[in-house]
């Protein structure tokens, strides 16, 4: 039998100095510890110890050339966490954050969000300490060409198949996969999230905020509710929150605000013409991580230098980073009427604003079940270039749709409580950890 607190302890022990995988694993671990404890094939195969510890962590050195002909030296990382039910997938972050347990909180929470999609794949996660913000096009380029020159030996279409994240869009994904091409000589989908010219698959870019507002949907059905006339904020500026804009703003909702490091933009027209999703994304590829520019181009009030969660809305997205939302943002959100909590980002809530808002009865969805149409659709491109075809944008929609519906209905069942009310958290935590388990236990140790 598990007890939570000293398996806790004991994981605590083996990873010091990394906080935010501890919050995921906690978080997961007392989800299912129960459904563990009552399973004798789950208890006999050891699978927590098991599912906690990456199969493999590789660690690299990154040498590049700045602008001024300065040598610069980052550190790459790519976690190759479970491939129980497919190959290793998952996005690469670049930011001077990152550091290993960063990556580590994100392959873990991957792993199960993977298993979430109904699509074969493993969890994955890898990046650097590069800090985008600030450099030229030139500067990216080399760096991108560098970090591959190292992580392509690690990586396949069959093996493990990165993605963008954080500080990783299309064009970086373009570099990096002119490099893989270069070394390699080879056409294949090792990289998701490719350009429409070189075998991306259409309504990738969208995928994650499309399908953040899918499943958004679905909960405020259950709850016999709709988007329309729905007063929304959005926390970030980058490919999420302009997917999750452009969606919720064609499915009746106002979104009024999006945010940045700098502080937030109040639109009370409404973040809703193609004119103003197209700028978001000019704002993310200029490399200035800051929100305020919009607050000029379109009349917006612009509020410097505080969190968006003071201003009053309906619904609440967390479109930006992990623990970007925490206890006291969310009780000012209660007070001031949410209906909602929407974690978009990864773990974008402490564990204090999610006991806050279940506590208010608030209905919290949790991001590695709300973001999953990312990775699914980054799944789909997988499919479209093992068969070297490209499928409609239309097509691509409606299984992303499919597929956000079968999450929502894998957390219900999973996640009913005993009053009615749905858990979204332990929910999502079940259904993901269960097909990654019996998996496990299924091919032996
Ligand atoms: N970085 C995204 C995520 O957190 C996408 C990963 C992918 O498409 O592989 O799920």
């Amino acid at each position: 039998m598990y007890n939570l607190d000293e398996f806790m302890a004991e994981l605590e022990r083996k990873n010091p100095a990394q906080p935010e995988f501890i919050q995921a694993a906690r978080e997961v671990i007392e989800s299912v510890i129960d459904v563990v404890n009552n399973n004798p094939k789950y208890l006999a195969n050891k699978i927590l110890d098991r599912i906690v510890e990456p199969e493999r962590v590789i660690e690299f050195r990154v040498e590049w050339e700045d602008d001024n002909h300065q040598i610069q030296v980052n550190r790459g990382y790519r976690v190759q966490f479970n491939s129980a039910i497919g190959p290793y997938k998952g996005g690469l972050r670049f930011s001077k954050n990152v550091t290993l347990g960063t990556l580590k909180f994100l392959g873990f929470e991957q792993t199960f969000k993977n298993s979430l999609t109904t699509l074969p794949m493993g969890g994955g996660k890898g990046g650097s300490d590069f800090d985008p913000v600030g450099k030229s096009d030139n500067e990216i380029l080399r760096f991108c060409r560098s970090f591959m020159t190292e992580l392509y030996k690690y990586i396949g279409p069959d093996t493990d198949v990165p993605a963008g994240d954080l500080g990783v869009g299309g064009r970086e994904i373009g570099y990096l996969y002119g490099q893989y091409k270069r070394i390699r000589q080879e056409n294949t989908g090792v990289l998701t999230g490719k350009g429409q010219n070189w075998g991306g698959s259409l309504i990738r870019p969208e995928a994650t905020g499309f399908g953040a507002m899918y499943f958004t949907n679905e909960v405020l059905k259950l709850n016999g509710d709709s988007f329309e006339g729905k007063r929304v904020s959005i926390s970030g500026f980058g490919n999420v929150a302009w997917g999750a804009a452009m969606k919720a703003s064609q499915l009746g909702a106002k979104v009024v605000a999006i945010s940045g490091p700098d502080g937030y933009i109040v639109d009370e027209n409404g973040i809703n013409t193609p004119e103003k999703w197209a700028y978001m994304l000019e704002l993310r590829s200029s490399n200035k991580n800051v929100v305020a520019p919009y607050a000029e181009k379109f009349g917006a009030k612009f509020v410097p230098g505080r969190k968006v969660w003071e201003l009053p809305v309906d619904i609440a997205f967390t479109c930006a980073l992990q623990n970007e939302l925490n206890g006291d943002d969310a009780k000012l959100l209660i007070k001031n009427g949410v209906k909602y909590a929407i974690e978009v980002s990864n773990m974008g809530c402490t564990p204090e604003a999610i006991a806050a808002f279940q506590a208010a009865k608030i209905p919290f969805c949790p991001g590695k079940a709300v973001n999953a149409g990312g990775v699914a659709t980054s799944g789909l491109e997988m499919s479209q270039n093992a068969e070297h075809l490209k499928w409609s944008a239309e097509e691509v929609d409606k299984q992303l749709h499919t597929i956000m519906k079968n999450i929502f209905d894998a957390c219900v069942r999973e996640g009913k409580e005993a009053d009615g009310t749905v858990n979204y958290v332990k929910g999502a935590n079940i259904a993901g950890f269960r097909k990654v388990a019996d998996a496990m236990c299924e091919l032996g140790y």
